[in-house]
């Protein structure tokens, strides 16, 4: 008997010491979606994204796209970077087509962590895919939890003005499922901690006040930079390049370039909330762009 196909098998938990800290990368979900073109790179005729998709050995017509929350473990605190997809795609018929079910909750349980356990929720920003696992069954997912928005971004979505047509229902979920936190959360800017160690920096441009973290233990260091590239080539290779993910084009743009710059620069190592699982990397410097280098052994050493 030859034997079955048994199905695919890949990893959703990814665990590293980084000196006194440990940090675990999670993947909440992955959606496969037609067509980088013209996503990525409108205004760019597609045969160029064609080629560099080509150059990079991926098909510019179907590409996965991950979405994986961070875990950090102080050793004081547990605190959850970003919530993945929870439900939304069951419980708000207009995300049905765009993204798939969350399964942060069950992952983190493999990891070892109930929902209990975590002490902080931070939302890097305000779009689906990094507040929609806040809320179950109408109740908060991490009942012991406080919370942390960066205050340029909560104060948009709480006002509601200048919201782009392509986000009015982001707005509306927003309303419905983070505003009601407010009481229990802090509001940082660009420069603040929010634990020792953990400063938020400034990445608006995709979102309007997204925040990337850097986190930093023994000299070792690591940016958490959620959206601020949203594909491992094309966001990348091509910074200048806009995408209609990206709220303030030309900002997430200049944005793109001085983050990656100093990431490059620095050598500092990069957690992506849509770089491919485990969603760990560093960046360096290639002709004309950057290019995404994937962690390799460096973060077990
Ligand atoms: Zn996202």
């Amino acid at each position: 008997m030859p034997a079955a196909m048994q199905g695919e098998v890949q990893p959703t938990i990814y665990r590293f010491k980084f000196d006194e800290i440990e940090i675990t990368n999670v993947i909440d979900s992955k959606g496969i979606r037609d067509g980088l073109h013209p996503s990525f790179g409108a205004g760019h005729p597609a045969e160029k994204a064609h080629e560099l998709c080509r150059a990079n050995g991926i098909d510019p017509n179907r590409y996965e796209h991950p979405f994986i929350p961070t875990v950090v473990n102080t050793g004081r605190q547990l605190i959850l970077f970003d919530t993945g997809n929870g439900a939304l795609r069951r419980t708000h018929e207009q995300l049905r087509a765009r993204l798939p079910d969350g399964h942060l909750v069950e992952r983190l349980a493999q990891a070892g962590y109930s929902p209990e356990d975590i002490d902080v929720v931070v939302l890097t920003h305000g779009h689906p895919d990094h507040i929609g696992g806040l809320a179950e069954g109408g109740k908060p997912a991490f009942a012991n939890a406080r919370y942390v928005f960066s205050a340029a971004e909560f104060d948009f979505w709480r006002r509601g003005e200048n919201v782009r047509e392509a986000r009015k229902f982001n707005r509306e979920l927003f309303v419905q499922i983070a505003a009601p936190l407010a009481e229990r959360s802090s509001f940082v800017e660009p420069g603040d901690e929010v634990a020792p160690g953990i400063r938020a920096v400034d990445a608006a441009g995709h979102s309007p006040g997204l925040l990337a973290y850097h986190i930093e233990s023994e000299g070792k260091r690591l940016l958490i930079w959620a959206d601020t590239c949203v594909h491992y080539v094309i966001a990348v290779q091509r910074p200048e390049w806009q995408l209609d993910v990206d709220d303030d084009k030309d900002m997430a743009v200049a944005t793109r370039r001085r983050i990656l710059d100093m990431v490059a620069t620095d050598r500092l190592f990069v957690a992506g909330f849509h770089m491919p699982f485990p969603g760990l990397g560093i960046v360096e410097k290639s002709p004309g762009g950057y290019r995404w280098v994937p962690v390799s052994y460096q973060l077990n050493l």
